[in-house]
C-alpha cells in the first residue's frame, strides 16, 4: 500500500474536478486508461450498473484492457438478479465475478439461531456485503461504483473521482451527475439487459428481504429496509460512519495508489 501525499491528492482532486462536465463514458475511459488491470467495479445489476457495464463493453476494444467486474453475492439475491447476471455474461461476452462471505447463509443463520436481517440489518450488511467488499477489490488500484448524486442526500456530494477512505483505493461515481431519466433514456436507446423486476415495481433492488415493491409517488429508493432508518448498506460509508463526502475524501487519508 502506498500513500498519496498532499500533491497527490490535490491531483486528483483536481481531476475530478475537469471531469465534473464529462460524460460517464469519458469518465470511464479515463478510469481503464488509468489503471487498466488493476480497475475493478462492483454492481448489483441495478439500471445504473447495467448502464456502466454496456459502457465498459463498448469501450474494452478502445481501450485494449476490459476491467474485472464482481457482484457481491449475499446469498439472498433475488433469483431474477442472479438470472440477470448470466445474461450479462452472454450478452457482453464478460465474466462477472461472484464474491461472497466466507460463512454461508446457511451457516450464518445457525450461528444467531435465524436471519439478522430483520433485527440487526447493519451486521447482516457488514457480514455479506462490506466484509466481501474488502476481499473482492484486493490487489486493485481503483473501483467505479454506480451511484448517483440525486439518489440520497448522502450521495449528493459524492465526487467524480476521490479516494475511498475506508478501502484505501481510489472510487470512481462516472455517474454521479447522471439523472434517472439519462440511465433509463441509455438503457432504452441501447438494448441494455436489466433486472425483470423494474417492471414489477422494484425500481431499486437489494436482497430480497429488504426490498419492497414501491408506489408510483414514492422514493425510488423507498422500498430499500423500509421501515427502518437504513439507508445504506455501508459499502459507501467511510471508516468514520459517513456517507462519501468531499472534505473527507480529499483530507488527509491513506489510500493505495
Ligand atoms: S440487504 Fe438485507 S439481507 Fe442483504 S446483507 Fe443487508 S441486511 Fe442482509
Amino acid at each position: 500500500m502506498q500513500v498519496l501525499d498532499e500533491s497527490q491528492r490535490a491531483d486528483l482532486q483536481h481531476i475530478s474536478l475537469s471531469l465534473e462536465n464529462s460524460s460517464p463514458q469519458q469518465i470511464l475511459l479515463w478510469a481503464m486508461e488509468t489503471y487498466r488491470d488493476k480497475l475493478t467495479m462492483g454492481t448489483a445489476f441495478g439500471p445504473e450498473g447495467c448502464c456502466l457495464i454496456d459502457m465498459i463493453a463498448r469501450l474494452r476494444d478502445r481501450v485494449g484492457v476490459t476491467p474485472d467486474i464482481f457482484n457481491l453475492d449475499t446469498g439472498y439475491q433475488f433469483a431474477e438478479t442472479l438470472a440477470l447476471r448470466e445474461q450479462m455474461q452472454k450478452h457482453y461476452g464478460l465474466t462477472i465475478r461472484f464474491v461472497r462471505s466466507e460463512e454461508s447463509v446457511e451457516e450464518m443463520e445457525a450461528r444467531f439461531d435465524g436471519p439478522i436481517y430483520g433485527t440487526d440489518p447493519d451486521r447482516c450488511c457488514f457480514q455479506r456485503k462490506v466484509v466481501p467488499l474488502s476481499k473482492a477489490i484486493a490487489g486493485f488500484d481503483a473501483w467505479v461504483s454506480a451511484i448517483r448524486r440525486e439518489q440520497t442526500p448522502e450521495r449528493a456530494r459524492s465526487p467524480i473521482i476521490g479516494p475511498d477512505a475506508r478501502y484505501k483505493l481510489v472510487k470512481i461515481n462516472p455517474l454521479a451527475n447522471w439523472t434517472k431519466q439519462q440511465v433509463w433514456d441509455y438503457i432504452h436507446e441501447n438494448g441494455v439487459p436489466t433486472n425483470s423486476l423494474h417492471d414489477k415495481g422494484y425500481p431499486s433492488i437489494g436482497c430480497w428481504p429488504c426490498t419492497r415493491q414501491v408506489a408510483l409517488d414514492e422514493d425510488e429508493r423507498a422500498g430499500r429496509w423500509a421501515g427502518s432508518d437504513k439507508r445504506e448498506c455501508g459499502l459507501h460509508v467511510g471508516p468514520d460512519g459517513e456517507f462519501d463526502r468531499p472534505e473527507r475524501e480529499f483530507s488527509a487519508v491513506e489510500t493505495a495508489a
